[in-house]
């Protein structure tokens, strides 16, 4: 068994729980912006494409093959239009109060609080997201998360996306240790397990859902609560 120092945690869907606050902000907009006037779908249905659409760009976004601006609006744009308005149709500003409101949520997975409590004073904690360097600070202070981590990495920040193994090493580096140190959590099979193996880092999947998918190679270790976590660190 390795002793590990550090531990590196993803953000979205590991800690703060993405899909219940998009949620959340998704039914707020629909409201906000009397979606339901035109008679064509209701908000269940709003959310459902907006998640089915939103998937698809983030994975487009994830591979380089396109920019912030577009996922933001084009997600909104492929939501609406997928759901029978005309693109004049689509309510100017929607995708902006999304970026605005989604942030400021503040659900996080169960145990997450309590996990991060245990794991503070014996390794030192650090962030290594995907999402924009702003949004994801909005995120981590809204939610109390910011005090347990002493470096955020995020992607805008440091030039590369995860799986890319620069990612890593740039948080190795900053830290000054070694990948056998390092444990990285995170809910994304390709950019958080496979991107932390690639940079020579352990890495425990975390499943919530579980997923029965099999996956090769192995994860180190997988979860599917936090406080799981305990068992081994
Ligand atoms: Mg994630």
């Amino acid at each position: 068994m390795k002793t590990y120092t550090h531990i590196f945690f993803d953000l979205d869907h590991t800690l703060w729980d993405f899909e219940k606050n998009s949620e959340e902000t998704l039914f707020a907009l629909y409201e906000q912006f009397d979606l339901g006037s035109f008679g064509k779908f209701d908000s269940h249905s709003f959310y459902k494409k907006y998640k089915f659409v939103n998937v698809r760009l983030w994975d487009l976004y994830n591979k380089g093959r396109i920019k912030q601006a577009e996922l933001r609006e084009g997600r909104f744009v492929k939501t609406l239009t997928g759901l029978g308005l005309e693109p004049h149709e689509i309510p100017v500003g929607i995708a902006e109060a999304y970026t605005d409101q989604c942030p400021t949520k503040t659900a996080v997975f169960p145990y997450a609080y309590e996990v991060l409590e245990y794991l503070q004073p014996k390794y030192g904690l650090h962030i290594i997201t995907n999402g924009f360097r702003e949004v994801q600070h909005i995120k981590m202070s809204a939610s109390n998360l910011h005090g347990y981590f002493r470096e955020v990495i995020t992607s805008e920040s440091c030039g590369f996306k995860k799986p890319d193994r620069r990612m890593f090493e740039h948080l190795l580096e900053r830290i000054n240790v070694t990948p056998d140190e390092c444990l990285m959590v995170g809910d994304n099979y390709e950019c958080d397990i496979e991107g932390a193996r690639q940079a020579g880092i352990d890495q425990v999947f975390f499943n919530p859902e579980k997923h029965s998918q099999k996956r090769s190679p192995k994860p180190t270790h997988e979860i599917s609560c936090l406080s799981e976590l305990k068992q081994f660190l």
